[in-house]
């Protein structure tokens, strides 16, 4: 088991009060900060006289003390020393590879991530020279065999998208250490439940559009990691974000901070249905796969990291082989059944549902897609909350069966 208490260790941080000693903090809006002393200018530009050391703020893409607030929150969630909030995930996964790898360098990365993710290693990066290797995560080797001089970075997912095969974080971390290789680790499907950061690796990356905002109406991003790797994306001459500029707006930011005190409550109410509506889907002989069964290849090793009380999370596959059957069970969960909504994206309150080939991992090739195990039928659920879990079994039975999967 994972030992560490993402929920504790918010509490045990800094409460950060509104104006006037509001409970909730506010919103600093402001683009630019007055400096009083205009001697001290230069000190804060080149970040040695920040918030932090006792100076002030100056420009909201550097630094924005509300923006500040959620970072100071989810880094002590993901059990890191800092962490730098960014306008999306993609933006945090592309500012952290970009900070690390350089013209030459090379990437191992598991071949079951979002699809995004995947462009952007195999059609993106290679206009930079900078080349990735895909292997399968289920085996740690594959990451060693395909190691080379030149390689700076292991990639992976916590819990791969969409297969949901799981990454052994604490072994990847020992061979990536020994090879002075950072291993940077997607936990977006897996928040509070895997702490990868105490299992070794070096950067967390989160989209906060998912279960960490929890309500669809915003996308957003983070980096946790070290203080000095923090400070190296916000290099005023050679930082990714800093440069590149994907800023988090403050008002999000705050959106985000207020629903983080529910996120332990919501994850564990997702993995509570999911594992309720696997359990009486695998009873009827349906192609359901979901870590939280047994029969999941990795359910040992997810067990192994998992901190104590949040279950296998709300994600769950069921594999209808061909895209017509898939289509045909998702009309049938959203129109005739009303079980959750055909959409992209998880972590919503109620259930979503895509077939994850020809949607969200439709940028991965064919023969990409079937090498990781991806049949073209595969709908991938992320289990909401909303609703009679009963009736919500009742349904999902009802839809399985008029499609004829059981
Ligand atoms: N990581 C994973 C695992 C995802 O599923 C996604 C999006 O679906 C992303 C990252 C990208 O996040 P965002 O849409 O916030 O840029």
């Amino acid at each position: 088991m994972g030992t560490y208490n993402p929920e504790q260790a918010m509490c045990n941080i800094r409460r950060e009060f509104g104006e006037h000693g509001g409970v909730v903090p506010s919103i600093s809006r402001s683009s630019t900060f007055t400096v009083m002393d205009p001697a001290v200018m230069p000190e804060i530009f080149e970040g040695h006289l920040g918030p932090e050391q006792g100076g002030c703020f100056l420009y909201s893409r550097h630094f924005n003390p509300t923006v500040n607030v959620l970072a100071r929150y989810l880094a002590a969630m993901v059990g890191t020393e800092s962490a730098i909030c960014t306008s999306s995930g993609m933006s945090a996964i592309s500012c952290t590879l970009l900070q690390l790898c350089q013209k030459g360098d090379h990437i191992v990365a598991s071949d079951t991530i979002y699809g995004g993710t995947h462009a952007l290693f195999n059609d993106l990066f290679p206009r930079m020279g900078i080349t990735t290797t895909f292997v399968d995560p289920s085996d740690s080797d594959n990451f060693e065999k395909a190691r080379t001089g030149k390689t700076k970075v292991f990639y992976t997912e916590t819990m791969g998208n969409p297969t949901l095969k799981i990454s052994d974080i604490p072994t990847l971390a020992d061979t990536a250490h020994q090879n002075d290789i950072r291993l940077v680790v997607d936990n977006t499907f897996t928040p509070m439940m895997v702490t990868p950061a105490k299992l070794g690796a070096d950067v967390v990356v989160n989209s906060l559009t998912k279960f960490i905002n929890g309500a669809s109406d915003m996308i957003a991003g983070a980096v946790c990691g070290s203080k000095e790797f923090i400070h190296q994306l916000m290099d005023l001459h050679t930082g990714c974000v800093m440069l590149l500029g994907p800023t988090l707006d403050p008002r999000v930011a705050f959106d985000v901070i207020q629903r983080l005190p529910h996120l332990g409550i919501r994850m564990r109410e997702h993995s509570r249905r999911a594992q309720a509506i696997a359990e009486r889907l695998q009873e009827r002989g349906a192609p359901v796969c979901y870590p939280g069964l047994p029969g999941h290849p990795q359910h040992d090793r997810l067990t192994a990291m998992l901190n104590e009380g949040y279950g296998y999370g709300g994600m769950m596959t069921i594999d209808c082989k061909t895209r017509d059957k898939a289509e045909a069970l998702m009309n049938e969960l959203q129109n005739r059944q009303r079980f959750g909504l055909i959409a992209v994206s998880l972590g919503y309150f109620d259930t979503l549902m895509s077939c994850s080939g020809s949607s969200t991992s439709s940028e991965i090739s064919m023969q990409e897609q079937e090498q990781m195990g991806l049949s073209p039928g595969l709908i991938r659920l992320a289990i909401g909350y909303t609703g009679d879990l009963k009736d919500r079994i009742l349904q999902i039975e009802k839809a399985v069966e008029a499609v004829g999967l059981v």
